[in-house]
Protein backbone atom coordinates (compact mmCIF):
# COMPACT_ATOMS: atom_id res chain seq x y z
CA UNK A 1 0.00 0.00 0.00
CA UNK A 2 1.32 3.40 -0.83
CA UNK A 3 2.91 5.01 2.38
CA UNK A 4 0.06 8.38 1.91
CA UNK A 5 -3.14 6.02 1.50
CA UNK A 6 -1.76 3.74 4.21
CA UNK A 7 -1.75 7.05 6.70
CA UNK A 8 -5.09 8.20 5.33
CA UNK A 9 -6.73 5.44 6.13
CA UNK A 10 -4.99 5.40 9.37
CA UNK A 11 -6.38 8.29 10.48
CA UNK A 12 -9.60 7.93 8.83
CA UNK A 13 -10.29 4.56 10.76
CA UNK A 14 -9.00 6.01 13.85
CA UNK A 15 -11.30 8.74 14.15
CA UNK A 16 -14.23 6.54 12.95
CA UNK A 17 -13.64 3.85 15.87
CA UNK A 18 -12.70 6.72 18.42
CA UNK A 19 -15.58 8.74 17.80
CA UNK A 20 -17.97 6.01 17.76
CA UNK A 21 -16.28 4.37 20.84
CA UNK A 22 -16.06 1.22 18.65
CA UNK A 23 -11.98 1.06 19.88
CA UNK A 24 -13.02 -0.18 23.12
CA UNK A 25 -14.51 -3.44 21.69
CA UNK A 26 -10.66 -4.08 20.93
CA UNK A 27 -9.64 -3.92 24.27
CA UNK A 28 -10.42 -7.46 25.39
CA UNK A 29 -8.32 -8.87 22.45
CA UNK A 30 -5.29 -6.71 22.72
CA UNK A 31 -2.63 -9.23 22.13
CA UNK A 32 0.44 -6.59 23.75
CA UNK A 33 0.77 -3.90 26.52
CA UNK A 34 1.48 -0.02 25.10
CA UNK A 35 4.29 1.49 26.33
CA UNK A 36 3.90 5.74 25.66
CA UNK A 37 7.08 7.47 25.24
CA UNK A 38 7.45 11.22 26.00
CA UNK A 39 10.35 13.57 26.57
CA UNK A 40 9.60 17.54 27.59
CA UNK A 41 5.64 17.80 29.13
CA UNK A 42 4.66 21.45 28.67
CA UNK A 43 6.95 24.62 27.04
CA UNK A 44 8.77 26.06 29.99
CA UNK A 45 10.40 28.89 28.15
CA UNK A 46 13.83 27.52 29.19
CA UNK A 47 13.26 24.56 26.84
CA UNK A 48 12.97 26.68 24.24
CA UNK A 49 15.76 26.03 22.15
CA UNK A 50 14.76 21.99 22.14
CA UNK A 51 13.10 20.57 18.87
CA UNK A 52 8.98 20.01 19.44
CA UNK A 53 8.87 16.57 18.42
CA UNK A 54 10.23 16.10 21.78
CA UNK A 55 7.30 18.16 23.61
CA UNK A 56 3.90 17.66 24.59
CA UNK A 57 1.45 20.22 25.98
CA UNK A 58 0.19 20.47 29.30
CA UNK A 59 -3.77 20.15 27.62
CA UNK A 60 -2.86 17.56 25.56
CA UNK A 61 -1.67 15.06 27.82
CA UNK A 62 -3.99 15.66 30.14
CA UNK A 63 -6.66 15.24 27.61
CA UNK A 64 -5.18 11.86 27.22
CA UNK A 65 -4.68 10.89 30.61
CA UNK A 66 -8.68 12.04 31.16
CA UNK A 67 -9.44 9.41 28.23
CA UNK A 68 -7.37 6.40 29.01
CA UNK A 69 -8.89 7.01 32.80
CA UNK A 70 -12.62 7.31 31.77
CA UNK A 71 -11.63 4.18 29.85
CA UNK A 72 -10.48 2.43 33.27
CA UNK A 73 -7.03 2.18 32.00
CA UNK A 74 -4.47 1.92 34.63
CA UNK A 75 -0.92 3.37 34.21
CA UNK A 76 2.08 1.17 35.35
CA UNK A 77 5.73 1.59 35.78
CA UNK A 78 8.39 -0.17 33.46
CA UNK A 79 9.22 -2.82 36.55
CA UNK A 80 5.40 -3.24 37.15
CA UNK A 81 5.16 -3.69 33.33
CA UNK A 82 7.53 -6.43 33.34
CA UNK A 83 5.68 -8.18 35.90
CA UNK A 84 2.39 -7.65 34.08
CA UNK A 85 4.24 -9.16 30.62
CA UNK A 86 5.39 -12.19 32.89
CA UNK A 87 2.18 -13.16 34.38
CA UNK A 88 -0.01 -16.07 32.47
CA UNK A 89 -2.45 -13.74 31.27
CA UNK A 90 -1.34 -9.98 30.87
CA UNK A 91 -3.57 -7.25 31.83
CA UNK A 92 -5.67 -5.83 29.26
CA UNK A 93 -6.22 -2.66 30.97
CA UNK A 94 -3.24 -1.24 31.82
CA UNK A 95 -0.45 1.00 30.05
CA UNK A 96 2.81 2.11 30.82
CA UNK A 97 3.88 6.21 30.59
CA UNK A 98 7.69 6.87 30.04
CA UNK A 99 9.23 10.10 29.85
CA UNK A 100 12.96 10.34 28.82
CA UNK A 101 16.24 12.33 29.75
CA UNK A 102 15.35 13.69 32.48
CA UNK A 103 13.37 16.99 31.90
CA UNK A 104 13.14 19.13 34.61
CA UNK A 105 9.28 19.80 33.35
CA UNK A 106 8.86 15.86 34.44
CA UNK A 107 8.96 17.15 38.65
CA UNK A 108 7.57 20.82 38.05
CA UNK A 109 4.77 20.11 35.14
CA UNK A 110 3.78 16.11 34.98
CA UNK A 111 4.24 15.09 38.68
CA UNK A 112 1.21 17.48 39.56
CA UNK A 113 -0.48 16.34 36.70
CA UNK A 114 0.37 12.58 37.71
CA UNK A 115 -1.13 13.64 41.06
CA UNK A 116 -4.40 14.63 39.96
CA UNK A 117 -4.80 11.29 37.90
CA UNK A 118 -3.65 9.26 40.65
CA UNK A 119 -1.18 7.92 37.53
CA UNK A 120 2.58 7.15 37.36
CA UNK A 121 5.08 6.33 34.92
CA UNK A 122 9.03 5.91 34.24
CA UNK A 123 11.40 8.53 34.49
CA UNK A 124 14.38 7.77 32.48
CA UNK A 125 17.25 9.71 33.71
CA UNK A 126 20.31 11.10 32.18
CA UNK A 127 22.32 11.73 34.78
CA UNK A 128 25.57 14.05 33.00
CA UNK A 129 23.43 16.94 33.02
CA UNK A 130 22.76 16.52 36.85
CA UNK A 131 26.00 17.16 37.13
CA UNK A 132 26.75 19.88 35.03
CA UNK A 133 27.41 18.22 31.68
CA UNK A 134 25.83 19.00 28.73
CA UNK A 135 26.20 16.35 25.16
CA UNK A 136 26.86 18.23 21.66
CA UNK A 137 23.53 17.39 20.88
CA UNK A 138 22.00 20.38 23.22
CA UNK A 139 24.99 22.71 22.30
CA UNK A 140 23.71 22.29 18.82
CA UNK A 141 20.11 22.98 19.65
CA UNK A 142 20.93 26.16 21.90
CA UNK A 143 23.09 27.87 19.32
CA UNK A 144 21.18 26.58 16.36
CA UNK A 145 17.76 28.04 17.82
CA UNK A 146 20.28 30.94 18.91
CA UNK A 147 21.84 31.76 15.48
CA UNK A 148 19.88 29.73 12.71
CA UNK A 149 21.47 27.16 10.80
CA UNK A 150 23.68 29.62 7.99
CA UNK A 151 25.29 31.29 11.22
CA UNK A 152 25.42 27.99 12.86
CA UNK A 153 27.26 26.67 9.38
CA UNK A 154 30.07 29.42 8.95
CA UNK A 155 30.66 29.41 12.67
CA UNK A 156 31.07 25.24 12.22
CA UNK A 157 33.52 26.29 9.14
CA UNK A 158 35.36 28.50 11.45
CA UNK A 159 36.37 25.55 13.38
CA UNK A 160 36.29 22.33 10.53
CA UNK A 161 39.94 22.23 9.25
CA UNK A 162 39.03 19.77 6.31
CA UNK A 163 38.43 21.60 3.17
CA UNK A 164 35.67 19.36 1.75
CA UNK A 165 33.57 19.97 4.67
CA UNK A 166 33.90 23.79 4.71
CA UNK A 167 33.19 23.60 1.52
CA UNK A 168 29.67 21.21 2.02
CA UNK A 169 29.00 23.39 5.14
CA UNK A 170 29.39 26.83 2.36
CA UNK A 171 26.80 24.98 -0.08
CA UNK A 172 23.78 24.28 1.71
CA UNK A 173 20.70 24.74 1.34
CA UNK A 174 18.87 28.60 1.45
CA UNK A 175 15.69 26.53 2.95
CA UNK A 176 16.31 26.93 6.91
CA UNK A 177 14.74 22.60 6.94
CA UNK A 178 17.73 21.24 4.91
CA UNK A 179 20.48 23.01 6.02
CA UNK A 180 19.75 21.96 9.09
CA UNK A 181 19.58 18.67 7.81
CA UNK A 182 22.59 18.26 5.87
CA UNK A 183 24.34 20.01 8.55
CA UNK A 184 23.33 17.17 11.32
CA UNK A 185 24.46 14.80 9.21
CA UNK A 186 27.80 15.95 8.93
CA UNK A 187 28.58 16.79 12.00
CA UNK A 188 26.90 13.38 12.93
CA UNK A 189 28.58 10.86 10.32
CA UNK A 190 31.33 13.03 8.48
CA UNK A 191 33.39 14.12 11.57
CA UNK A 192 34.90 12.05 14.81
CA UNK A 193 32.99 11.99 18.67
CA UNK A 194 35.86 14.02 19.55
CA UNK A 195 35.66 16.59 17.58
CA UNK A 196 31.88 16.99 17.18
CA UNK A 197 31.78 17.30 21.26
CA UNK A 198 34.98 20.05 21.03
CA UNK A 199 33.89 22.35 18.15
CA UNK A 200 30.34 22.25 19.76
CA UNK A 201 31.62 22.90 22.98
CA UNK A 202 33.84 25.68 22.10
CA UNK A 203 30.92 27.46 19.28
CA UNK A 204 28.53 27.03 22.28
CA UNK A 205 30.93 29.07 25.20
CA UNK A 206 31.81 31.34 22.37
CA UNK A 207 28.18 32.56 21.86
CA UNK A 208 27.55 32.84 25.83
CA UNK A 209 26.44 29.74 26.38
CA UNK A 210 27.07 27.81 29.92
CA UNK A 211 26.69 24.53 30.92
CA UNK A 212 26.26 24.54 34.48
CA UNK A 213 23.24 27.39 34.05
CA UNK A 214 21.73 25.67 30.88
CA UNK A 215 22.16 22.33 32.86
CA UNK A 216 20.17 23.16 35.81
CA UNK A 217 17.23 25.03 34.22
CA UNK A 218 16.59 22.27 32.00
CA UNK A 219 17.49 19.01 33.40
CA UNK A 220 16.50 17.31 36.90
CA UNK A 221 18.59 17.04 40.00
CA UNK A 222 19.07 15.22 42.73
CA UNK A 223 16.28 16.47 45.04
CA UNK A 224 13.84 16.57 42.14
CA UNK A 225 14.62 12.91 41.63
CA UNK A 226 13.89 11.68 45.32
CA UNK A 227 10.95 13.62 45.14
CA UNK A 228 9.55 11.91 42.10
CA UNK A 229 10.53 8.44 43.41
CA UNK A 230 8.77 9.91 46.60
CA UNK A 231 5.70 10.15 44.58
CA UNK A 232 5.59 6.51 43.01
CA UNK A 233 7.23 7.30 40.00
CA UNK A 234 9.91 4.93 39.05
CA UNK A 235 13.55 6.71 37.98
CA UNK A 236 15.10 4.67 35.15
CA UNK A 237 18.73 5.10 34.15
CA UNK A 238 19.12 6.81 30.64
CA UNK A 239 23.45 6.64 30.54
CA UNK A 240 25.81 9.74 31.65
CA UNK A 241 25.94 11.11 28.71
CA UNK A 242 23.65 10.12 25.81
CA UNK A 243 25.70 8.36 23.26
CA UNK A 244 25.19 6.45 21.12
CA UNK A 245 26.01 2.72 22.54
CA UNK A 246 26.97 0.52 20.25
CA UNK A 247 29.47 3.08 18.46
CA UNK A 248 31.46 2.84 21.80
CA UNK A 249 34.10 -0.01 23.21
CA UNK A 250 32.84 -2.00 25.78
CA UNK A 251 34.77 -0.61 28.69
CA UNK A 252 33.20 2.45 27.55
CA UNK A 253 29.72 1.76 27.14
CA UNK A 254 29.77 -0.07 30.69
CA UNK A 255 31.44 3.61 32.07
CA UNK A 256 28.51 5.29 30.48
CA UNK A 257 25.39 2.36 31.81
CA UNK A 258 26.96 1.63 34.98
CA UNK A 259 27.43 5.27 35.58
CA UNK A 260 23.96 6.54 35.37
CA UNK A 261 22.74 3.22 36.99
CA UNK A 262 25.04 4.36 40.40
CA UNK A 263 24.83 7.86 40.83
CA UNK A 264 20.23 7.13 40.97
CA UNK A 265 21.72 4.20 43.34
CA UNK A 266 22.97 6.86 45.47
CA UNK A 267 20.25 9.63 44.84
CA UNK A 268 17.32 7.33 45.84
CA UNK A 269 18.93 4.72 48.00
CA UNK A 270 17.43 1.38 46.14
CA UNK A 271 17.97 -1.12 43.13
CA UNK A 272 17.38 0.73 39.84
CA UNK A 273 15.59 -2.36 38.11
CA UNK A 274 14.69 -0.25 34.43
CA UNK A 275 16.52 1.36 31.44
CA UNK A 276 16.42 3.01 28.25
CA UNK A 277 18.56 3.19 25.31
CA UNK A 278 19.84 6.55 23.93
CA UNK A 279 18.12 7.07 20.51
CA UNK A 280 16.36 3.73 20.77
CA UNK A 281 17.02 2.36 17.25
CA UNK A 282 17.90 -1.41 16.60
CA UNK A 283 21.27 -0.22 15.76
CA UNK A 284 22.23 2.26 18.32
CA UNK A 285 22.39 -0.54 20.94
CA UNK A 286 24.12 -3.82 20.50
CA UNK A 287 25.13 -7.99 22.14
CA UNK A 288 27.63 -6.34 24.52
CA UNK A 289 25.01 -3.43 25.57
CA UNK A 290 22.54 -6.12 26.26
CA UNK A 291 25.27 -8.47 28.21
CA UNK A 292 26.16 -5.43 30.44
CA UNK A 293 22.51 -4.47 31.49
CA UNK A 294 21.82 -8.30 32.61
CA UNK A 295 25.37 -8.17 34.48
CA UNK A 296 24.43 -4.90 36.01
CA UNK A 297 20.83 -6.72 37.12
CA UNK A 298 18.66 -4.54 34.87
CA UNK A 299 15.37 -6.05 34.06
CA UNK A 300 14.27 -4.52 30.97
CA UNK A 301 15.17 -2.13 28.73
CA UNK A 302 13.32 0.12 25.85
CA UNK A 303 13.52 1.39 22.81
CA UNK A 304 12.14 3.73 20.47
CA UNK A 305 10.83 0.89 17.99
CA UNK A 306 7.05 1.00 18.00
CA UNK A 307 4.62 -1.88 18.51
CA UNK A 308 2.61 -3.16 21.32
CA UNK A 309 4.55 -5.69 23.80
CA UNK A 310 3.88 -9.55 25.04
CA UNK A 311 5.48 -12.38 26.72
CA UNK A 312 7.47 -13.31 23.70
CA UNK A 313 8.93 -9.78 23.57
CA UNK A 314 12.53 -10.04 24.22
CA UNK A 315 12.70 -7.56 27.87
CA UNK A 316 15.82 -5.94 26.45
CA UNK A 317 13.90 -5.04 23.46
CA UNK A 318 10.60 -3.87 24.70
CA UNK A 319 8.80 -1.20 22.06
CA UNK A 320 7.16 1.84 22.47
CA UNK A 321 4.93 4.71 21.24
CA UNK A 322 6.02 7.71 20.44
CA UNK A 323 3.80 10.58 21.35
CA UNK A 324 4.49 14.29 21.32
CA UNK A 325 2.14 17.46 20.51
CA UNK A 326 1.54 16.60 16.99
CA UNK A 327 0.20 12.88 17.94
CA UNK A 328 -3.62 12.79 17.01
CA UNK A 329 -5.27 11.58 20.57
CA UNK A 330 -7.73 9.47 18.50
CA UNK A 331 -4.51 7.56 16.71
CA UNK A 332 -2.81 6.85 20.29
CA UNK A 333 -5.86 5.28 21.79
CA UNK A 334 -6.46 2.92 18.98
CA UNK A 335 -2.69 2.13 19.32
CA UNK A 336 -3.36 1.79 23.14
CA UNK A 337 -6.76 -0.52 22.83
CA UNK A 338 -4.70 -2.34 20.22
CA UNK A 339 -6.44 -1.74 17.17
CA UNK A 340 -4.16 -1.45 14.65
CA UNK A 341 -1.97 -4.86 16.30
CA UNK A 342 -5.01 -6.46 15.74
CA UNK A 343 -6.07 -5.56 12.01
CA UNK A 344 -2.65 -6.09 11.04
CA UNK A 345 -2.98 -9.60 12.67
CA UNK A 346 -5.80 -10.02 10.18
CA UNK A 347 -4.10 -8.35 7.13
CA UNK A 348 -4.42 -5.02 7.08
CA UNK A 349 -1.15 -3.49 8.22
CA UNK A 350 -1.34 0.29 9.18
CA UNK A 351 1.21 0.32 11.86
CA UNK A 352 3.53 3.35 11.25
ZN1 LIG B 1 17.06 10.03 25.36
Amino acid sequence: MKHRLKIWLRVALAHVFHLTGLRGLFRSRRAGIPVLMFHNVGYPAETDYLPGHMKIGEPKLRRLLKHLARAGYRTRTMDQTVDDLAAPVPPADTVALTFDDGYRDNHDILLPMLREFDATATVYVQTGPMKGKLNWLHHYFWVLHKVGPHALAELLAEQIDRPHLRADLAKLSSDETQAEYDMKRLLKYEITAEDRERILATIFEAQGGDDATLARSVYLDADDCRALDKAGVELGAHTVNHLILSGLEPNQQRLEIEGSLRDLEAWLEHPIPSFAYPYGRSWDYDDTTREILVELGFRSSVTAMTGLNDASTPALDLKRIAVNQDSRLAEVLCEVDGVFAWLSRRGLDLRV
